[in-house]
């Protein structure tokens, strides 16, 4: 390691950067990246060089080839699936993390590396006003992990263990999980890896804004139970990928303990908003859920990955049961601290680094001023759809946590598709169509770090002129 080389190299990056930061939003850069399949191997040799080459001729192809197959998530006008934002403190921290180069499976395995994650989930639990029994001065556990989807297959690993606790291996087969139509794929995928084939995907309606209602939830439990099948876990969901539905906790949450579900909730993209007490009332009832999974990674300036996951009171210990394993190089005197035993990987990075940057460097207020800018980008957007008669928030929906789901009034999903494509082509802006109740359905999901009222204006503006040519403009 030349340590002189090095600075040379990491200040040439850090301009690199930097000056790649200072171009987006100013549209030099289209958002969507506009290269076509295949276009990047006519680009570059085909072997590996024999020779070393230096930074500035790697960094000049990134320039020329990279770039622009890039999709610029850190964009102030990238409005796809949801945001996945970086900041100065973590892009820093990841550094640190790189250079220190740990793979801190086991608390012997670097200490710090563990102790500072129990530390930093503390406060971020604090931070999102998570119940007490969440927390480890009672006796809650707190992981990061890689993805919400790992979060989840945990979870419902965790389920499988107490549920099958003291029962012969043949009722595995019998047994049954829950969630919404609209809960994300990866709690199907989750029950696919766990073995579980019964996984009843409740249906919503739009008159309950999408929400999973208890209802279905104990009618679908009922008729298991009748079959004599065992349901282990429900997941619900704060803030649904097509449109932040939210499932309500309290009655969710009472169902699960009157039938003995194991209860997750997944929040990977809108969790991050329990940092303002304004939205508190969508996190009512977290108290009866027996893990809870948000994402940094997506709402809260530490960039991807950091799914953090804590677990209630005395829950943890299903995991463990679920996923420990101790070969002989891997025990000392401290087993019962590692992180090895609440994922499925054996190693793992020193993410808790980047979000301890990231808390102390913004600092609460930071945060929330933070998310509060990008409601009120929802906001604006909000007035400017209002405005023109050519469109309405997607029926079915509610604009939250930066989200809005919208429609072309009148118009077939072909007319939709065409201005969704049209804004996308243009450069200005990023979005992505979903279907919600068999009509295609255009999300705008505010969320970049750098987003700004101006920002929604012009994306506005090119929705528009993109419905001027599928529509006709708007009548005056
Ligand atoms: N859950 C919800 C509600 C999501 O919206 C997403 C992704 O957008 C996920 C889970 C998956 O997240 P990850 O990529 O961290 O697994």
């Amino acid at each position: 390691f030349d340590a002189d080389e090095f600075r040379r190299l990491g200040h040439a990056m850090v301009d690199f950067i930097a000056e790649y930061q200072q171009s987006l939003g100013t549209g030099s850069l289209p958002v969507r990246s506009q290269a076509s399949p295949g276009y990047l191997a006519p680009r570059l040799p085909g072997a590996a060089p024999e020779q070393p080459e230096g930074l500035p001729a790697i960094l000049e192809d990134v320039q020329r080839h990279i770039l622009p197959g890039m999709t610029h998530w850190q964009s102030p006008s990238f409005f796809a699936w949801f945001p996945a934002n970086t900041s100065p403190p973590s892009l820093v921290a990841d550094m640190l993390c790189s250079a220190l180069g740990v793979i801190g499976f086991s608390w012997v395995s670097s200490p710090a590396a563990t102790e500072l994650e129990a530390i930093v989930l503390d406060w971020l639990g604090q931070l999102l006003r998570l119940p007490p029994s969440f927390l480890s001065p009672q006796g809650g556990t707190g992981v990061i992990q890689s993805t919400a989807s790992e979060a989840t297959l945990v979870a419902l690993l965790s389920a499988k263990a107490r549920a099958m606790e003291g029962r012969p291996e043949e009722d595995a087969l019998k047994l049954c999980a829950y969630c919404s139509d609209q809960a994300h794929s990866s709690v199907r995928k989750a029950c696919m890896v766990a073995g579980i084939t019964r996984l009843r995907a409740l249906p919503t309606s739009p008159e309950h804004l999408h929400a999973l209602q208890p209802e279905a939830i104990e009618a679908a439990v009922q008729a298991d139970l009748a079959e004599g099948l065992l349901p282990c876990f429900a997941c619900a969901t704060i803030g649904t990928t097509n449109s932040c539905a939210v499932d309500p906790l309290p009655a969710i949450g009472q169902l699960a303990l009157r039938h003995s579900l194991w209860l997750h909730v997944d929040a990977a993209y809108a969790g991050t908003f329990g940092l303002l007490p304004e939205l508190s009332s969508h996190f009512e009832g977290l108290e009866l859920a027996d893990s809870f999974d948000t994402n940094p990674h997506k709402g809260l300036l530490t960039n991807f990955d950091c799914s953090t996951m804590w677990f209630r009171e005395g829950r943890a210990r299903w995991a463990r049961q679920a996923l420990s394993l101790t070969p002989e190089y891997l025990r000392h005197h401290a087993n019962d601290l590692d992180y090895k035993d609440l994922q499925v990987p054996l190693g793992r990075k020193f993410r808790a680094l980047k979000l301890w940057f990231v808390m102390r460097m913004y600092g609460a207020e930071g945060l929330r001023a933070y998310l509060r800018n990008r409601l009120e980008c929802q906001r604006v957007f909000e007035e400017l759809l209002a405005a023109d008669s050519r469109f309405l928030v997607a029926e079915g929906t509610a604009p939250r946590f930066g989200l809005v789901c919208f429609r072309l009034a009148g118009a077939t999903r072909q007319q939709s598709e065409v201005v969704l494509e049209a804004v996308n082509a243009s450069g200005t802006a990023f979005l992505v169509g979903t279907l919600m109740d068999g009509q295609h359905t255009i999300r705008m999901a505010i969320g970049s770090a750098t987003v700004l009222p101006r920002h929604i204006r012009e994306a506005w503006a090119a929705i528009q002129a993109a419905a001027d040519e599928v529509l006709g403009p708007v009548a005056t």
